[in-house]
């Protein structure tokens, strides 16, 4: 019973995400070696964009190629260029979704009529760690988006930011723990680069349900967005 329930439910997801068509294996979506269909909120010509199973701040969200190329040098023009689109077009969603427009344009107090936040209510870290060396561990081309909510999650004040030591780190643990669940992959991945390895034990990975309401929530304000 709990299993129909499943499988009916991972179908309208798949529905909602490619109207028309009924799942098949070519619909599936991988990032590097792992499947991440139900994790995925946007769908584009060349990319994709999925909810991260270890934010390192609420909307920690990566954008992909769906070819799974290792760097970003072996991305085509049309790739990078959707690439790089479907950042902007998640920007706008996160911003939409965690932003508040707290001033109008000419600095006067926001009321209903003003128009929803836009990515200058608030600030962003884009990252691309390009290579085992700088910190990359799953060898499929991603873009890390990182809202920095005006008084929530902005930058400590003072010259560094903890958030990039943590990104070259992270995946010391996530990719060693999907490892440790996945047997059939070669080789636990190991974080790259010339520090020690850090353990952020505070860190836990996180549900498929806890992932897919988030991508479910994402999709809600894509579609917004898209309404005339
Ligand atoms: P990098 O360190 O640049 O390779 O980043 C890898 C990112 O992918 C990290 O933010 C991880 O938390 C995230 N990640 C790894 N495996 C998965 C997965 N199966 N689903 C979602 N996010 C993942």
């Amino acid at each position: 019973m709990f299993q129909r329930k499943r499988l009916l439910s991972v179908a309208s997801r798949v529905h909602l995400l490619i109207p028309g068509r009924t799942m098949s294996s070519l619909d599936r979506i991988h990032f590097g070696p792992y499947e991440v269909t139900e994790q995925v909120f946007l769908r584009t010509p060349h990319s994709f964009a999925l909810v991260n199973i270890k934010p390192l701040l609420p909307g920690h969200v990566l954008v992909c190629p769906i070819k799974p190329h290792k760097r970003l040098t072996d991305l085509s023009l049309p790739e990078v260029t959707d690439l790089f689109s479907t950042t902007q077009r998640v920007q706008r969603m996160l911003a939409r979704h965690y932003f508040r427009s707290s001033q109008g344009r000419n600095g006067a107090p926001s009321e209903s009529s003003q128009p929803p936040p836009s990515p200058d209510d608030g600030s962003f870290n884009i990252a691309l760690q390009d290579g085992a060396r700088a910190g990359q561990t799953v060898p499929h081309v991603h873009v890390h988006i990182l809202p920095r909510i005006p008084g929530a999650t902005d930058k400590d004040p003072g010259p560094t930011d903890e958030i990039y030591e943590q990104m070259a780190h992270e995946d010391g643990n996530v990719g060693g723990a999907l490892w440790d669940r996945d047997v059939s992959m070669k080789g636990r991945p190991k974080p790259g680069g010339q520090f020690p390895r850090i353990e952020d034990s505070s860190r836990q990975a996180r549900s498929l349900e806890d992932m897919v309401a988030e991508a479910d929530i994402y999709r809600a304000v894509l579609r917004d967005m898209e309404e005339p």
